[in-house]
């Protein structure tokens, strides 16, 4: 059994198919798959997905990129619907932002006021977060720190396809965050990354794909397909000594809506 704790299957390159790429996953043991929103449309395509199919389950949200999509009381009746199980993709990314830009100061300032808006709708509806942090410096990650520590989050969180500085690692393991790691993790030059997984704690790792984004080797360069999952969970097992069961049975700590629906099944 794996649980695919971050994916996109409403994204372009899986949609036209998602049927036979869920049905492929299956087949290779991917049994749940946690769809991902990003912005308003896709937090209710998601929504659509976990109603149709059993396995799914869905995370509303808006990511840095799209804050100024946020519509605060949509999300709040589409984060109530069922199998909803956390808030996500949330969080800040300044990657690439030109610091010298005047500008950018008002993008980061957007970014941090639409995701203390949706860290403080978790917290009302008391619901986990699924977070996405991204930095070429280290300005994201020290402003997570700092937000976290105002406004902390009631309920587990991920941060999703982890990646970031040791001070930042250290704090969230302090914090009692999840990791969440991906395809990237087998990649060539992702010592930073095996880094981080040799650091956290085995009981708080969890597995993603983000597909159709980041295929673990030998797919690199080619649309990452849901079953890949499956490729990186061996990678874990094989060189992080973190077995099947582990990561299954973390999933589902981290995300505790999930569970009903499992002892249903
Ligand atoms: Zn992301
Ligand atoms: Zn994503």
């Amino acid at each position: 059994m794996l649980i695919d704790t971050h994916t996109h299957y409403n994204f372009e390159g899986l949609k036209e198919n998602w049927r036979s790429h869920w049905q492929i996953a299956q087949s290779r043991g991917v049994t749940h798959a946690i769809q991902i929103g990003t912005n308003m449309e896709s937090s209710e395509e998601v929504v659509q997905l976990a109603q149709e199919e059993k396995g799914f389950f869905a995370t509303v949200g808006v990511h840095p990129h799209d804050i100024a999509d946020l519509d605060l009381k949509r999300l709040k009746m589409l984060a109530m619907k069922p199998k909803v199980v956390a808030i996500g993709e949330i969080g800040l990314d300044y990657f690439r932002l030109d610091r010298n830009d005047p500008q950018t100061t008002i993008i980061k300032e957007q970014q941090i006021a639409g995701f203390k808006a949706q860290l403080e709708l978790a917290n009302e509806l008391n619901l986990p977060l699924s977070l996405h942090v991204r930095d070429d410096q280290n300005e994201a990650y020290q402003d997570l720190i700092n937000i976290l520590a105002a406004t902390p989050p009631k309920n587990n969180f991920v941060l999703h396809c982890v990646s970031g500085p040791d001070f930042y690692i250290d704090a969230m393991i302090k914090n009692n965050a999840w990791f969440g790691f991906d395809g990237n993790a087998t990649y060539k030059n992702a010592d930073l990354i095996r880094q981080i997984l040799k650091k956290v704690p085995s009981n708080r790792v969890v597995i993603e794909t983000d597909a159709p984004f980041l295929p673990p080797m030998p797919h690199r360069g080619k649309t990452c397909e849901p079953w890949m999952l499956t490729l990186t969970a061996d990678y874990i097992e094989e060189n992080f000594e973190i077995s099947r069961e582990q990561l299954f049975a973390n999933s589902r700590q981290l995300f505790p809506l999930f569970d009903p629906y499992l002892l249903e099944s």
